[in-house]
C-alpha cells in the first residue's frame, strides 16, 4: 500500500496554515507525532492504522489516550479495529 510514501497536506488548525502528514508526524514532543495527529487525519485515510504500524507501543497508545473524547462511533470503531488487530 505504498504507507511510507504517503504525501497528504491539511490545514493546520494549529498553525492555520497547510502542512504535510510528515510534519504533524514529527511536531510533537521530543520530535514524536502532535498530539492531535488522529484528529485531524482519521477522516482522509486510516491514521490509526498507520500510526500503530509505525509507532512502538508506548507512543501509539499515548496519542489515544491524548485524544479528546470521540464525537463519533466511527472513530470508536476504528480504534477498536486496530487494538483487535494488534493480536493477530
Ligand atoms: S496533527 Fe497537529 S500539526 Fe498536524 S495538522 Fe493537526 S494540529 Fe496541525
Amino acid at each position: 500500500m505504498g504507507k511510507t510514501n504517503i504525501k497528504l497536506e491539511r490545514r493546520c488548525p494549529r498553525l492555520g496554515g497547510p502542512v504535510p502528514f510528515k510534519y504533524c508526524m514529527l511536531t510533537g514532543e521530543d520530535k514524536q507525532p502532535c498530539f492531535k495527529v488522529i484528529d485531524c487525519w482519521w477522516e482522509t485515510f486510516d491514521v490509526v492504522r498507520y500510526l500503530k504500524d509505525n509507532l512502538p507501543e508506548d507512543q501509539f497508545n499515548r496519542l489515544l489516550d491524548a485524544r479528546p473524547r470521540p464525537k463519533i462511533a466511527s472513530l470508536v470503531e476504528l480504534i477498536e479495529k486496530a487494538k483487535n488487530q494488534k493480536n493477530e
